[in-house]
Order: structure tokens, then sequence, then C-alpha cells
């Protein structure tokens, strides 16, 4: 696919510089969600076994190029040698004196961490001396911070281009399950989009409906359309001023030969609460001091009939207001049909997204998938078909 991986790289005796996001949740001084350290255990190891010794270079928080004390890195300390089963050494600065005495301290075989890298203000500039400085400190480059490869930042981008640069065991997951869904499917491909708003996708569905087969679209963003097509959609939650672009994009996919989905029944309340009054309507008949809330049923056999013929599945974005019993039904529906159809080796699929991770796990179909991003805004970026500067850096 273009990038090396550790397998490429002669690494015995070598210092490997390894970028990954520890960006993890702290409370009172603790880790409370390790999930991001337990993720690089498999790179850190397999480049210990061949023989390197690891240093990591992370951010965390956002100091905006200033030390921070209550946003140091040494907070993951225990998290990350509880991960590793290994001693984990420290040094107070990314670059300069106290990196280089670290570095020339540790073993072979030895796992040093690095000081939040977004304590200088060059690393979100990309500046050239912060990279160099980075890049003197070992031999080859290891990016597994697949999270953080929609910035060009000196420790992402800059020093990748200074130093024989490869990817991480879960940068290269991330990738090739990325070109599984998208760069390479086997078709046919349906995306399912869904979310609030029509506003913040819409480079999304400029660039899937010239890639997939089958787009469904749901959630508040579905109401814009329903707009652009003349349905009344009441109270509901839809950017009436988008109607137009919203038209744009159905003609677009007419002439890219892209299948547009939309509801052909709702759920709709009076209030935006769980609990709430509800009633299914045919997609023409939304009350109008009511709201849509969620696709219907209909909908769903719809989205089963869809799902079945596809081979590859791309998700991002809620059916519904999934927050809300019981207003997570089709969300949760056509979770259980794309886990069930995965399970069954029917069917590659992908998702992310920050709430689409959260609206999976609680549908508890996620563990299904085949692929669940948790890179939140690099996985959009991705979707939306841009070339993420850390990933370009590591292609030949
Ligand atoms: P992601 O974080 O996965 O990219 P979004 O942020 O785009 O997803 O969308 C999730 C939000 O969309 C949720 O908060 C959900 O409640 C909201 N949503 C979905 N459908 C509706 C709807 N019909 N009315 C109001 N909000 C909705
Ligand atoms: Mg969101």
């Amino acid at each position: 696919m273009g990038f090396k991986t550790i397998d490429d790289m002669d690494v015995a005796g070598k210092v490997a510089l390894v970028r990954v996001d520890i960006n993890v949740p702290v409370e009172a001084g603790v880790v409370t969600d390790a999930t991001r350290i337990e993720k690089i255990v498999p790179t850190v190891k397999d480049l210990i076994a061949k023989g390197a010794s690891v240093v990591l270079l992370a951010h965390f928080g956002r100091p905006k190029g200033k030390v921070v004390p209550e946003m140091s890195l040494r907070v993951t300390l225990p998290a990350l040698e509880k991960a590793l089963g290994l001693p984990v050494a420290f040094a107070e600065d990314c670059v300069g004196g106290p990196a280089k005495k670290a570095v020339a301290a540790l073993p072979k075989g030895g796992v040093l961490l690095l000081e939040n890298t977004r304590f200088h203000e060059g690393e979100e500039k990309n500046d050239p001396a912060l990279a160099a400085g980075m890049a003197a400190l070992g031999h080859i480059y290891v990016n597994d911070a697949f999270s953080a490869a929609h910035r060009a930042h000196a420790s992402t981008e800059g020093i990748a281009r200074l130093l024989p640069a490869c990817a991480g065991r879960l940068m290269a997951a991330e990738l090739k399950a990325l070109n599984a869904a998208l760069g390479e499917p086997e078709r046919p491909v349906a995306a399912v989009v869904g979310g609030a708003k029509v506003s913040t996708k819409l480079d999304l569905l400029g660039n899937l409906i010239e890639k997939v087969d089958h787009l469904v679209i749901g959630g508040g963003m579905a109401n814009t359309f329903l707009v652009a097509k003349g349905v009344q959609v009441g109270t509901s939650l839809a950017e009436h001023e988008m109607a137009d672009t919203a038209s744009a994009i159905l003609a677009k996919a007419e002439e890219t030969g892209c299948a547009i989905h939309l509801p052909i029944d709702l759920v709709v309340a009076r209030e935006f609460k769980a609990g709430a009054d509800h009633e299914v309507v045919p997609v023409s008949h939304c009350p109008p001091d009511a709201m849509i809330l969620d696709a219907g049923p209909s909908t769903v056999a719809v989205l089963d009939t869809v799902f079945q013929s596809c081979r590859t599945l791309i998700w991002n974005g809620p059916l519904g207001a999934f927050e809300l019993q019981p207003f997570d039904a089709a969300t949760n529906a056509a979770a259980a049909k794309v886990a069930e159809l995965t399970r069954a080796g029917k069917l590659v699929s992908v998702a992310g997204g920050g709430d689409t991770v959260a609206a999976l796990n609680k549908a508890g179909a996620a563990e299904d998938f085949t692929f669940i991003s948790t890179a939140g805004g690099a996985f959009l970026e991705w979707m939306e078909g841009k070339d993420l500067p850390g990933v370009a850096a590591l292609m030949d």
C-alpha cells in the first residue's frame, strides 16, 4: 500500500522513535481509560523483540506551545509500565539535553517516554528545527498515531521526512482497514452517514457519492434532504438553508450512479427527551408540531436488504437521536444487521466517529464490526478523501 512497516526496517541495535497517541483521560492524577495505551503495546514489543530500544513521542492535551505542568505525560507512566510489563524511563523534554541524556542511558530493549511534544511551540507549527532536534535522538521513525495523522506537526510529519520511516502495527492495521473500505473495496459498497447536520459533513458526502454504490442518509441530516425534496419535517432539526446543497448532492449522486436511501418512515415525537410519547408515520406524514427523532421499521427493513446486497460497508453517524431511548432503535437494528453479516463473513464493515463508536458500543455491535476506528477527526478527514500529512510522509 505504499508504506513500510516494522518488518521492512533494519531495527536491531537501533533507537526507534515511535510517535504514539496516549492522549488518555485522566482524573485526579490517574489514567481512567488505558485503551489507547494498550493499543501501542504490539508495536513497542515487536520493536524490542527485533533488538531495538524504544523512545516514545506523544502529545497530551492542548498546552499550546507552553510548559503546563498539569499536562505532563509523566501521569501516564504507571499505566504504560502496567500495559507493557516493563519499566519505562522518562525525560523532562522531548529535545535537547534532558532527552539526549535519557536516550544515552537507555539500555538495549529499554523504553523511554519523552515529555509532551506540544510543550514546544514548534510542534504544531511543524518547525524544522524541532523536528531535527527530535530526529537527532534516534535512528528510525515509527508512526503509530493514525489519530494524529491529519495534522502536519513536527512529531508526525516533519520528523518522518528526516529519518527512515515506517508505520507501526496500529497505524498499519488502520490503513489496511480503511483501504479495504474505500480505497480498493470489494463491491458493492454501502456507506451509512447519519448524525446531526449536513453542514458538518458536506465534504464527506461529496467524496462518498463518487466512491460508493449505496449511500444511506439518516439522522438529523436526512431531514435536510427531506426538506430538499419538499417533504414537511415539522419542528425537526433541519438546516433549511442547506436544502439547495442537499439537492445538488442528490443530483450528483444520480450522475455517479450512487443509489441514495433516505428514510421511508419516521419515528416522531413532540419532545426531545428519553421516553417521549412517539408514533411511527410514513415519511410524508410528519405532523407540523412533531419532530423526527429516528427512522422507522420499514426503513430498517430496506436497509437490511441493502446491506445484504453489499460486500463492504462504511459507517459514520447514528440514524437517530440514539442517546435517547427509544430513539436508538433504528441505529441498534441496523448495527445488529451489520454485525450479523460481518460475523457470517458476508460483509467487511468499518465504522468511526465519536458518537458513532458510542452508538455502536451501546448497540452491543462494535465487537463484531471488522474494524472500529477510534481516530475521530483523522477518520473523518480520511472519509472526506483528504490526504493525511502524517500518512503521506510515510509513503514511498
Ligand atoms: P459522529 O460524532 O459519530 O461523527 P455526529 O456528531 O455527526 O456523529 O452525530 C451524532 C449526533 O446526531 C447525536 O448527538 C445524535 O443525537 C444526533 N442526531 C441524530 N439524529 C438526530 C435527529 N433526528 N434529531 C436530532 N439529533 C439527531
Ligand atoms: Mg459527534
